[in-house]
C-alpha cells in the first residue's frame, strides 16, 4: 500500500473510542474490553477495512478487531467506522459497537492476545515482501503461523485471500510443512463454490477489476 503522511492522523486516533493503540494493555483482557464474552476475530492488515466493517454488521454476535500498522492508513478505517456510525444514529439504527480498530504492529501480536483470546483470523492481500531474504515479513511466514498459535482457540481457522500467485504458493507450502490442514483452497474464489457471501477487500476489487484471479485457502490447526 503507498503510504502518505497524513497531518493529524495520530492525534485523530489516539483520541477515537474506536481505537487502541499499541501501549493498550489488552492481552488477556478481550472480554474486559468488549464487555461481553462474544468469540473475537481479528483481521490483519485491514487497511481502509471495508471488510472487517461489513463483517461486523452481518455477525453482531462475534467481536471484531481490525490490526493496521500505520496511522495514516487507520484514520481512513475510523474516518469510514465513523461515517457509517453517524448515518446510522441519524436513521435510529443500532451502531457497529462490535468492532475495535488496533494501530500495532503485528510482529508485536503475542503481546497483545493470550492464548485462546482469538477464534479466527483473517489475512487479506497481505503485503507480499517478495525478496527471499524478506520472506520472515510475510504474514503467513512459519513465524507467524507460529505465533497465531499461540492466540487462537484450537478450532481457529486462518482465512488467507490474494491476487499473488507466488505469495499464495509459498504460503500454502508453508502451511503444509508446518502440519496445518486445509479446509478450502481455491485459484479463483470469486468462481468457486466459496464465493458465496465473500466479502471483497479494497484491494480484492480492485485488482479482480483489473481481471486478476483471487486466490483463497482457510486452514486449521
Ligand atoms: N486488507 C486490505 C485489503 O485487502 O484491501 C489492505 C491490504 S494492504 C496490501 C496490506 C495492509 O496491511 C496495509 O494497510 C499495511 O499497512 C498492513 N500491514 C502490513 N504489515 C503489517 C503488520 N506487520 N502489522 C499490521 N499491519 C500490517
Amino acid at each position: 500500500m503507498r503510504l502518505r503522511n497524513v497531518p493529524g492522523a495520530r492525534e485523530e486516533i489516539a483520541a477515537s473510542k474506536y481505537v487502541l493503540l499499541d501501549d493498550a494493555e489488552t492481552k488477556g483482557k478481550w472480554n474486559e474490553i468488549f464487555g461481553n464474552d462474544h468469540p473475537i476475530q481479528i483481521e490483519i492488515g485491514m487497511g481502509k477495512g471495508t471488510f472487517i466493517m461489513e463483517m461486523a454488521q452481518r455477525h453482531p454476535e462475534i467481536n471484531f478487531v481490525g490490526i493496521e500498522k500505520y496511522s495514516s492508513v487507520l484514520v481512513r478505517a475510523l474516518e469510514k467506522l465513523e461515517a457509517i456510525n453517524n448515518e446510522k444514529e441519524e436513521k435510529g439504527e443500532a451502531t457497529i459497537n462490535n468492532l475495535l480498530l488496533f494501530r500495532m504492529d503485528a510482529e508485536n501480536i503475542e503481546n497483545y492476545f493470550a492464548k485462546d483470546e482469538v477464534s479466527d483470523i483473517f489475512l487479506n492481500f497481505s503485503d507480499p515482501w517478495p525478496k527471499d531474504r524478506h520472506a520472515k515479513r510475510r504474514l503467513t511466514s512459519d513465524r507467524f503461523l507460529a505465533r497465531y498459535i499461540n492466540l487462537m482457540k484450537k478450532t481457529g481457522t486462518i482465512t488467507f485471500k490474494t491476487d499473488n500467485t507466488d505469495l499464495f504458493n509459498f504460503s500454502v507450502k508453508t502451511a503444509n510443512e508446518e502440519g496445518w490442514t486445509f479446509l478450502k483452497k481455491t485459484d479463483d474464489l470469486h468462481h468457486s463454490e466459496y464465493n458465496e457471501g465473500n466479502i471483497m477487500t479494497e484491494y480484492e476489487k480492485k485488482f479482480s477489476e483489473m481481471g486478476n484471479k483471487i486466490h483463497m485457502m482457510q486452514i486449521i490447526q
